[in-house]
């Protein structure tokens, strides 16, 4: 913003910045364009793979440094340019935003590109959203199903619990509460049924049905873990030829054995030709205490570009078979995707937890960041794009989305 044009009135000014955003929209929506167009040849050409990524939209949101879900949209797009050629042709000629046609290829129907281009030309992101959800649905058995969820919130001295559950599986958890709900309620009355002074604990409560059910399941868990066949994976290893097979199980790859060498749940019996020559967990199981300072170290998955914080391994970057140590320098916290790829042989990760260099499946190193860097090609030439009308939507008169009725051929 120049001097001179801050001597002008606030509508001039306006009108000055609405331009410049005009123009910036324009070129940005067809940089959109055709960062879609290039994770659409990512992802058809199946390229992400050799990066390590989890997938096409973590790579995107990796290497462009933008939020999961905005890299999200822009698969959603890349995975449907043949259906919505228009639209996409909108985005690269500056008129459509991204987040439009997310919308738009995340769930409209098929055939629907004409009628959705023309829409968007005028309409929000939000009326977008609401077009789209008048569009008759498909049979209810298509529907995908509700997602699951289980959300744990700390607030000061408490702790909240969300879950959410498809039809199915509720139905299976009210009747389990239920079912406990009675128990104590039963309990309750019998210790306290007739004396009603001030030493009786409260009527038990669903959430004293909910506590008494997870106490059960622990019990059951405790009873069964002496025998040990449920919960723990026992490995033969020899560890002269390098070899190990399952309790009474089957020889393992290579890429097994040593993934589940790294793993502390399994519980490793040493051999040599055949004779047991002892069980060597101490050197390998991963103490509590490693296990929060390796959590508080690494927080998360240390492959670049990943960021999984569930269900994270332990792995020892110089293999525990090859001598190396269960300390916190020789350990780094992997997600179990990443984990078996590198004992697959597709990602390397060495150096010490200090110095640690993760390479893809051609040995190029990794790197944390966005590709992002100042622009040295010029910006797109398009039109300045002054966005929807963001006029109000008459609803009533709108006809959604039809899908033509299907043909006999
Ligand atoms: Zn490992
Ligand atoms: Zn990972």
């Amino acid at each position: 913003m120049s001097a001179t044009a801050t001597s002008l009135a606030p509508k001039e000014r306006l009108e000055l910045l609405f331009a410049e955003l005009a123009e910036l929209t324009g070129q940005r929506n067809a940089i959109d364009g055709r960062i879609v167009e290039i994770a659409a040849e990512i992802d058809r050409d199946e390229l992400a793979g050799v990066t390590g990524a989890r997938s096409v939209s973590a790579l995107m949101a990796w290497k462009t440094g933008v939020a999961p879900r905005n890299a999200e949209s822009v698969v959603a797009i890349a995975r449907r340019l043949d259906a919505f050629p228009r639209c996409v042709q909108g985005m690269r000629e500056g008129r459509l935003s991204l987040d439009q046609v997310g919308v738009i290829a995340e769930r409209a129907a098929d055939g629907s590109d004409a009628h959705y281009a023309q829409l968007a030309a005028v309409a929000t992101v939000a009326q977008l959203r609401t077009a789209v959800k008048l569009e008759p649905q498909p049979e209810s058995e298509s529907k995908p199903e509700p997602r699951r969820e289980f959300i744990r919130t700390e607030d000061g001295e408490h702790t909240t619990y969300r879950i959410r559950l498809p039809r199915v599986e509720a139905a299976k958890f009210d009747a389990a509460v239920q079912s406990h709900h009675d128990k104590v309620s039963a309990e309750w009355t019998r210790d306290h049924g007739e004396a009603t002074g001030d030493q009786a604990p409260p009527f038990p409560n669903r959430v004293d049905a909910l506590m008494s059910l997870v106490e059960a399941g622990w019990d059951s868990d405790v009873a069964r873990r002496p025998h040990g066949a449920h919960t723990t994976v026992v490995v033969h290893l020899d560890p002269e030829k390098h070899s190990a097979a399952l309790h009474l199980g089957p020889v393992l790859s290579d890429a097994d054995r040593r993934l589940l060498l790294c793993d502390a749940t399994c519980e490793v019996w040493l051999e040599r030709h055949g004779q047991l020559i002892g069980a060597g967990r101490t050197t390998r199981t991963i103490s509590r205490r490693l296990r929060r300072a390796l959590e508080h170290r690494d927080r998360c998955c240390v492959v670049p570009g990943c960021g999984a914080t569930r269900g994270l391994h332990a792995h020892h970057i110089q293999h525990w078979e090859d001598g190396g140590p269960t300390e916190l320098w020789n350990l780094v916290l992997v997600c179990p995707q990443h984990h078996r790829e590198h004992h697959r042989g597709g990602i390397t990760i060495t150096g010490t937890a200090d110095t640690l260099v993760v390479t893809d499946s051609d040995g190029d190193v990794l790197t944390h960041g966005p590709l992002a860097r100042p622009p040295t090609e010029p910006a797109p030439v398009v039109e300045p794009c002054r966005g929807p009308l963001g006029e109000r939507a008459y609803w009533r008169w709108y006809t959604p989305f039809q899908p033509p009725p299907p043909t006999n051929n």
